[in-house]
C-alpha cells in the first residue's frame, strides 16, 4: 500500500473496505447508504453493539450487504437519544434504537427507500441537515471541529479509515519535509494553548523540552480525565485513536524523543481498548517503532492506566504513577520539561491540546490562527451539562459567550427555569454568574474576569441551585481526592467542607465568613499543587458574586433556593 509516495506493509489483519475506486491512495468500495451507530459507552450499555449486530443480519438477509456499510463509530454527539443511528447520504437519525427495531428501520428506509418514522430522534434539530453537519463538521455556523474533526465519523478501529481521513499526513509531513525546529516554530506560531485549563503556549512548552539536556527523552499525553462532568478527551480517544498517536510522534520528533505514554483514566475501559488497538495497528503499518516513513526516527508508545486517582491527572503525580510510585504531585521547580520521567525531560500535554496538532501542522498556523481570537486561537471542546434542553459536546471557536452556547447548543434552559449561575471545569473551574454571560470565553477574556476556563465542562445551573450546598458538594470531592501530601490542603479542605456543611444546616454562625476566607487563602497560598488551591475557587466565587445568599444562610437561616436542609420557621421564631 501506498500512503502519499510512502510504501506501507498492509498488515494481514486489516482488511481494505473496499473494492471499487480510489482515495488518497485507497481502494474504497462505492456504496450508497452509510449507516453509522453511536458506540460511546452509554450507547453500548444501551445495547449498540445488539444494534449494529442486528442491523448486518438484516441488511445481509435483505440482500444489501454490498450496498450499504454499517459503522460502529463513537460518540455522535447528543444524549438525549442513545443509540443513535444515523443514515447517510440523507442525515436521518434514529434514536433511541433497541434491536427490535432495526428489522422496521432496515425495511422502511433502507429496503424501501422511506424514512421509519417512528424511530426518529425526538427533537427537530437531531434531523436532516443539521444531522449531517453534527455528525460530519459542527452542529450550527459557529461550531468547527478540529479536535473532533474525524471523531464520529470515521471507524476508530480502522487504521486505514484514519488514513483515508488524511490521518498521518502530518506525521508524513514533519518527518519528510520539516526539520524537529520548524515543528516547533509552526506550533508556536499557530498560538495554540495547552487545553488542560492553564492556556501555557504548548509550542513553549516544546520547545523547552526541546532545549533541555539529555539524550534521553519522553512525551505523554495526559488522559486522565477526571473532572466531574468532562468526558471530551474520551470521545477523542473512543472516536480517533490515531490522532493522538499521531500527535505524540510528531511531538517526539520535535523535542527529540523516541519513547512516550498514553496515561489513561482507568475507568476509560473501550479507550483504552480503541488506543491500544490503535497502536498495534500503527505498529504493523510502520507508523510506530523504527525508521518511521522511512526516517532515521524510532517511536515507541506505551499505555499506561490509571487507578482512579484524580490528582494523577496533575502533571507530576502521573510522572510519579508512571513510575510505579504513589500517585503524589512532586515540588516544583523542576518542572518536567527538565527533570520529568525517570528524571529526564518529558513533555506532558492534554488529549485535547495533542489532537490540535496534526491539523495545524497540515493547514498551516494561519489557517489554525483563523478560529478563535488573536490571542486565544483555534477552538475548544465544550461538554454541557445541567439544567438545559439539550446536553452533549460541542467544539466551538474560542470567545464565544456562555449565552450563546446555552441559546444556541443548548436550546436554552429547561421550560420555567432560569440561568442562576455556570460551573466551569469540573470542580477545578469557576463559578460563572449571570453578570459573566457576556464575556467572551477565552484564555484572556476570562482571566481579565477573574475566572477560569478550566477543563471545557459546563454545568449550567439554574435558580434552584444553592450556592453554599454548591460549594459543600465540590469541597467533599476535593477533601476526597487530596493527595495528603501537604497539611495546608489535606487539613483545610476537610474544615473548608465542615463550615459549609454548618452553614447549609442552619448552625453557621458570625465569623464562619471570615473563617472560610483565611481557609481559602491559605489554600492557595501554601497548597503545593492545583488541587488544594482549586479547593478555594469555589469558596472565593460564591462569596464574591453570591454573598447575599450566604449570609441569608448564616444570618436568616434561610436556603433563598430551598435546597439546603434547615428549619426556616423555628429559626426565625429563635
Ligand atoms: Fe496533595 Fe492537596 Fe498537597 Fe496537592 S495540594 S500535593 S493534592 S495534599
Amino acid at each position: 500500500m501506498e500512503v502519499r509516495g510512502w510504501k506501507l506493509e498492509r498488515p494481514a489483519n486489516i482488511q481494505s473496505p473496499t473494492s471499487n475506486i480510489q482515495f488518497k491512495g485507497y481502494t474504497m468500495k462505492t456504496i450508497r447508504s452509510m449507516v453509522l451507530v453511536s458506540s460511546d459507552p452509554v450507547s453500548l450499555e444501551r445495547g449498540a453493539q445488539q444494534v449494529y449486530n442486528e442491523l448486518l443480519k438484516t441488511i445481509e438477509a435483505h440482500g444489501l450487504s454490498d450496498e450499504i456499510n454499517v459503522m460502529l463509530v463513537g460518540e455522535l454527539g447528543r444524549h438525549d437519544a442513545l443509540p443513535l443511528v444515523v443514515v447517510y447520504p440523507e442525515a436521518v437519525v434514529y434514536g433511541p434504537v433497541k434491536p427490535e427495531n432495526v428489522a422496521y428501520l432496515v425495511e422502511e428506509h433502507l429496503y424501501k427507500g422511506r424514512i421509519a418514522t417512528a424511530l426518529l430522534a425526538a427533537r427537530r434539530e437531531l434531523t436532516g441537515r443539521i444531522a449531517w453537519l453534527n455528525a460530519r463538521k459542527g452542529t450550527l455556523p459557529a461550531e468547527q471541529r478540529i479536535v473532533l474533526e474525524r471523531a464520529g465519523v470515521i471507524d476508530p478501529e480502522s487504521v486505514e479509515d484514519a488514513i483515508a481521513h488524511d490521518g498521518y499526513a502530518a506525521l508524513g509531513k514533519a518527518l519528510t519535509e520539516m526539520q524537529p525546529q520548524d515543528v516547533i516554530a509552526v506550533l508556536e506560531k499557530s498560538g495554540l494553548q495547552g487545553r488542560g485549563g492553564a492556556g501555557f503556549p504548548a509550542g513553549l512548552k516544546w520547545k523547552f523540552v526541546r532545549g533541555a539536556p539529555g539524550d534521553k527523552k519522553y512525551v505523554i499525553c495526559n488522559a486522565d480525565e477526571s473532572e466531574p462532568g468532562t468526558f471530551k478527551d474520551r470521545l477523542v480517544l473512543e472516536g480517533d485513536p490515531h490522532v493522538i498517536i499521531e500527535a505524540l510522534a510528531i511531538a517526539a520528533y520535535a523535542v527529540g524523543a523516541d519513547e512516550g505514554y498514553i496515561y489513561i483514566r482507568g475507568e476509560y475501559e473501550l479507550a483504552k481498548q480503541r488506543v491500544q488497538q490503535a497502536i498495534a495497528q500503527a505498529h504493523e503499518l510502520g507508523l510506530l517503532g523504527r525508521n518511521i516513513f522511512g526516517s532515521n526516527f524510532n517511536f515507541e508508545l506505551h499505555v499506561h492506566t490509571g487507578a482512579g486517582a484524580y490528582i494523577c491527572g496533575e502533571e507530576t503525580a502521573l510522572i510519579e504513577s508512571i513510575e510505579g510510585k504513589r500517585g503524589e504531585p512532586r515540588s516544583r521547580p523542576p518542572y518536567p520539561t527538565t527533570h520529568g520521567l525517570w528524571g529526564k525531560p518529558t513533555l506532558v500535554n492534554n488529549v485535547e491540546t495533542l489532537a490540535n496538532v496534526p491539523a495545524v501542522l497540515r493547514n498551516g498556523a494561519e489557517w489554525y490562527r483563523q478560529f478563535g481570537t488573536p490571542k486565544s486561537p483555534g477552538t475548544k471542546v465544550y461538554t454541557i451539562l445541567g439544567n438545559v434542553n439539550v446536553t452533549g459536546v460541542i467544539e466551538v471557536p474560542m470567545g464565544i459567550t456562555l449565552r450563546e452556547v446555552i441559546a444556541i447548543y443548548a436550546k436554552g434552559m429547561k421550560p420555567g427555569s432560569t440561568f442562576k449561575l455556570a460551573q466551569t471545569g469540573g470542580s477545578s473551574g469557576s463559578v460563572i454568574p449571570a453578570s459573566l454571560q457576556d464575556t467572551p470565553m477565552d484564555f484572556e477574556s476570562f482571566g481579565k474576569a477573574g475566572v477560569s476556563l478550566g477543563s471545557g465542562a459546563l454545568l449550567i445551573c439554574d435558580e434552584e441551585t444553592c450556592v453554599v450546598d454548591l460549594a459543600r458538594v465540590l469541597l467533599t470531592f476535593f477533601k476526597n481526592e487530596s493527595c495528603g501530601k501537604c497539611t495546608p490542603c489535606r487539613i483545610g479542605t476537610h474544615r473548608a467542607f465542615d463550615l459549609l456543611t454548618k452553614i447549609s444546616e442552619g448552625q453557621g454562625q458570625k465569623g464562619d465568613i471570615e473563617q472560610l476566607v483565611a481557609l481559602a487563602d491559605t489554600l492557595v497560598a501554601m497548597s503545593n499543587c492545583g488541587l488544594g488551591q482549586s479547593a478555594a475557587v469555589p469558596i472565593r466565587d460564591i462569596l464574591k458574586h453570591f454573598r447575599a445568599e450566604v449570609d441569608a444562610h448564616i444570618a436568616l437561616k434561610v436556603c433563598p433556593a430551598g435546597v439546603c436542609p434547615m428549619h426556616v420557621e423555628e429559626a426565625v421564631l429563635a
